[in-house]
């Protein structure tokens, strides 16, 4: 269970969390919608200790993870960005071995069967020694999606995670995400596919203006959103 409670940030005088409330429980997924600027990636960042937030709390399962120091988070929460983020002069086994190892202190062979699992759950067994600059987009992202469920997350945190793919390949991922929602991950999915969010999500979060205006289940979202600036943002999008 991952709450997010009257969480607040700003970069110098640009108040971009203006307290952000977002409940989480456990097993669900959580989508969140909103306009360009609006704070969605700042609060995963936040949430993932990328930034420190100057007020409010992060709980998993009921302990403020603000207090904790921010490997001990990561090991906990997993993050995937919309760029990959890999290390290009590592090979794909390396880029997922690595956390495992330092984070997680794992011997060269445990890290490496936790690995080979994780690749064949994403269907790219046969690409452990590759770089990641000879695989498609599709494909480095789900090594990206790899290394951080390797690490047995409690929680996933996903930031537009198939903005930068080939249209042809966003699917893939999305259906990667579908089955994670369905078993069980509790997951942060911030997408402008409204689709998925409509499908996958138990909740979907507007976040406008530093804040989460409407929270809801997707139905009472997508068809019955409540305050003008979420009708004016479906009306944009849908
Ligand atoms: P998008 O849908 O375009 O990804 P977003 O909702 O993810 O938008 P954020 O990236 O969280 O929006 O940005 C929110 C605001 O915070 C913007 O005004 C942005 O300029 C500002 N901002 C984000 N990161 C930083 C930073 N590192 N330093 C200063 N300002 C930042
Ligand atoms: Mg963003």
């Amino acid at each position: 269970h991952l709450e997010v409670r009257d969480l607040h940030l700003a970069f110098g005088a640009n108040k971009v969390l203006r307290g952000v409330d977002l409940d989480i429980p456990s097993g669900q997924s959580v989508c969140v919608i909103g306009p360009s600027g609006s704070g969605k990636s700042t609060l995963l960042r936040t949430v993932n200790r990328l930034i420190e937030p100057d007020s409010g709390e992060v709980l998993l399962d009921g302990e403020n993870t603000l207090t904790w120091n921010p490997d001990q988070l990561r090991r906990q929460v997993g993050m995937v960005f919309q760029q990959f983020n890999l290390f290009p002069h590592k090979t794909v086994l390396q880029n997922i071995t690595l956390a495992l190892r330092k984070l997680k202190g794992l011997s060269a062979d445990e890290a490496n069967e936790v690995a080979l699992g994780q690749l064949d759950i994403v269907g790219l067994r046969d690409k452990a020694g590759r770089r990641p600059g000879n695989l498609s987009g599709g494909q480095q992202q789900r090594v990206a999606i790899a290394r951080a469920l390797a690490m047995s997350p409690r929680a996933m945190l996903f930031d537009e995670v198939t903005s930068a793919l080939d249209p042809e390949l966003v699917k893939g991922i999305l259906a990667l995400l579908a089955d994670l929602a369905a078993q069980g991950m509790t997951m942060v999915v911030v997408t402008h596919e409204m689709g998925f969010a409509r499908r996958v999500a138990g909740k979907v979060a507007f976040m406008d203006g530093g804040v989460v205006v409407e929270a809801g289940p997707p139905e009472q979202i997508f068809d019955s959103p409540a305050g003008p600036r979420l009708q004016q943002f479906l009306s944009q999008v849908l």
